[in-house]
């Protein structure tokens, strides 16, 4: 069965924004009076800027008084706005694989957990017409791993989100999209997403064809 549209993820699976999520998640902390680890950088990717404030928090042993977090979302949101100015990477294969579901004629959607101010910032990285609609973190009551961004996205699109294919590279992304009945293609990125008789897995986007878009639905 071909998708009737395609959803893609935007960090760490079209960009390496990752990355830059990653540097202002170190400065974050350290502004905040502690340090980073790995393991609570690996559980973030992917994560809705609420939830990073509560696991940053409680990750650093700090009281989650809300306009404390209030103010340090501000903080990492301007910090990785400067980030996201200055440009980050396509991952591979990218663009080819924005261009063959382009020219394929799906409709398409970006479905992000990262708020529009911010992405208006980054897509500059991503040049060309790629996408219908855009669904971004502020614009749904609750961001991935809960179904809200999925299920708008294919309501803006006007089909059903168990006929569309979502792109995702985080446990949280693909969380999000089989909550909203979506099918799965996984493009890990930097974290383990656990394998699952329902999702479909590839490397990369590199080499990525038609056929694998249809297999993915089965
Ligand atoms: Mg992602």
């Amino acid at each position: 069965m071909r998708p009737k549209a395609v959803l893609w993820d935007l960090d760490g699976t079209l960009l390496d924004s990752e990355k830059l999520w990653t540097i202002a998640l170190y400065e974050l902390a350290e502004h905040l009076g502690g340090t980073m680890t790995h393991e609570v950088r690996v559980s973030l990717y992917g994560s809705s800027g609420v939830t990073m404030q509560r696991v940053v928090f409680a990750a650093l042993g700090l009281e989650p008084d809300p306009e404390a977090m209030a103010t340090s979302d501000k903080w990492l949101k301007n910090r990785i706005g400067e980030l996201f100015d200055a440009g980050a990477e396509a991952r591979p294969g990218a663009f080819e694989a924005l261009r063959l579901v382009r020219e394929a004629g799906f409709p398409t959607a970006l479905v992000t957990n990262t708020q529009r101010a911010q992405v208006d910032r980054v897509i500059h990285s991503l040049p060309g017409d790629w996408f219908d609609v855009t669904v971004c973190g502020d614009e749904v009551a609750h961001g991935k791993p809960a179904p809200d961004p999925y299920l708008r996205g294919a309501e803006l699109l006007g089909v059903a989100a168990t006929d569309c294919l979502a792109i995702e590279d985080s446990p949280t992304g693909v969380a999000s999209a089989e909550a909203a009945g979506c099918r799965v293609l996984v493009i890990p990125c930097d974290a383990v997403v656990p394998d699952s008789p329902s999702r479909v897995f590839r490397e990369s986007l590199v080499g990525l064809e038609l056929s694998d878009l249809v297999n993915a639905m089965h």
